[in-house]
């Protein structure tokens, strides 16, 4: 069957906002709620498609991609861009609905109401290493597994015995004028069943506070903001419940010399006022080495040169940006007499009125000249 557009599927126009979206999303899962239809396959099908859609509509990225490439720039089985990872329709469903189905835990339903929180994890990268890549271990204090009765949260040689309330399916009905909602069971928070015989070690959590050393792959070309998903490596799940996820922030440190911005690099280069005045070549680092730049007679303080393809290649780049490099004249100082004999000389033969030899020194005084003849008239 061909796939439906997302857009007609909310039944949204193709500029619909973030509000209207939801809007249209939430009123299309209540319809087809699987607690309100059930044994309906029809139902389930448009429930699913209708989460689907919003999944990829609701996030501006993957929204993009969409508009531009249409399912193929949005589907994971695909291989275009776009669609790795994604948040799950629990993610979203929590977000609309939190209010409405489920009180408390993020998706409402009995498997994620023990699942282990999400951490987040600021790593700080020195600049080299994050246009490079590199492999870091990173020690994160976590909730892990309690070993003695492998987080169950039981002690050993015994289980939990299935909750009453709720007929161990940790959802419990209630009536909310005309609608039957689902409710997580208040007896044992979703999770089906009770712990009468706690372990020891753990108190019947599952999981103890525990620092967790992980190493981390960080791909070429990450910048500070960019964040790196480790599915699985946020707390554990409470009794035996599925872990949450590790959020790795990157946080690029200062350079001595580059500053980069997006694909460039920019870097000051300090030239004497002879080499300026004259032009010339000289050397300018780049993050592998060096290159030769040309500085052509006459350049001024904070003129920018830039050498194409020396910059980053950010992570989803096909090519790298491009060095600029501002040259900063430096003025000389510890002259001998000799030298500012020299100068003295030099200065006399610059003294004529046409002072056509220092651009904007004599832009500067025109216009200075100009303010003050309007200031007097
Ligand atoms: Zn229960
Ligand atoms: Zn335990």
């Amino acid at each position: 069957m061909a796939k439906r557009d997302f857009y007609d599927v909310l039944g949204v126009q193709k500029n619909a906002t973030a509000d209207e979206m939801k809007k249209a999303y939430r009123r299309l899962a209540m319809k087809h709620h699987p607690d309100r239809n059930p044994d309906s396959k029809e139902a389930e099908d448009k429930f699913k498609e209708a989460n689907e859609a919003y999944e990829i509509l609701s996030d501006a990225d993957k929204r993009a991609a969409y508009d531009r490439y249409g399912h193929a720039g949005v589907d994971p089985n695909m291989g275009g861009g776009g669609g790795a990872g994604g948040a799950g329709f629990g993610d979203i469903f929590g977000d609309v609905f939190g209010d409405i189905f489920g009180g408390g835990g993020r998706g409402g339903g009995q498997q994620r109401s023990n699942r282990g929180s999400d951490l987040g994890y600021t790593l700080e990268l020195d600049l080299e290493e994050a246009v490079r890549g590199t492999k870091v271990q990173i020690r994160v204090p976590t909730m892990s597994e309690c070993e003695p009765c492998d987080g169950s949260g039981a002690k050993k040689g015994t289980s939990a015995s299935p909750c009453r309330s709720c007929n161990g399916s940790g959802q419990v009905r209630v009536q909310q004028g005309f609608f039957v909602m689902s409710q997580t069971c208040p007896s044992c928070h979703g999770r089906g069943s009770v712990i009468t015989d706690p372990c020891g070690s753990c108190r019947g959590e599952g999981r103890v506070r525990k620092q967790k050393t992980l190493e981390v792959k960080i791909p070429a070309g990450v910048d500070t903001g960019d964040r790196i998903r480790l599915t699985g490596e946020g707390e554990a799940g409470a009794q035996g419940g599925p872990a949450g996820d590790l959020y790795v922030q990157v946080s690029v440190r200062e350079h001595r010399i580059f500053k980069r911005d997006g694909a460039d690099l920019y870097c000051e280069v300090p030239i004497d006022f002879a080499d300026a005045a004259l032009g010339g070549e000289l050397e300018v680092p780049t993050l592998d080495g060096r290159v030769k730049l040309r500085i052509p007679e006459g350049a001024q303080t904070g003129k920018l040169f830039r050498l194409k393809g020396k910059g980053v290649k950010p992570i989803r780049a096909h090519a790298p940006g491009d060095m600029l490099c501002r040259v900063i004249v430096e003025t000389p100082v510890n002259l001998s007499s000799e030298q500012k004999d020299m100068l003295r000389q030099f200065k006399q033969t610059m003294s004529g009125d046409d002072n056509k030899q220092s651009p904007n020194k004599e832009s500067f005084f025109s216009a200075v000249r100009k303010f003050f003849d309007e200031m007097t008239k």
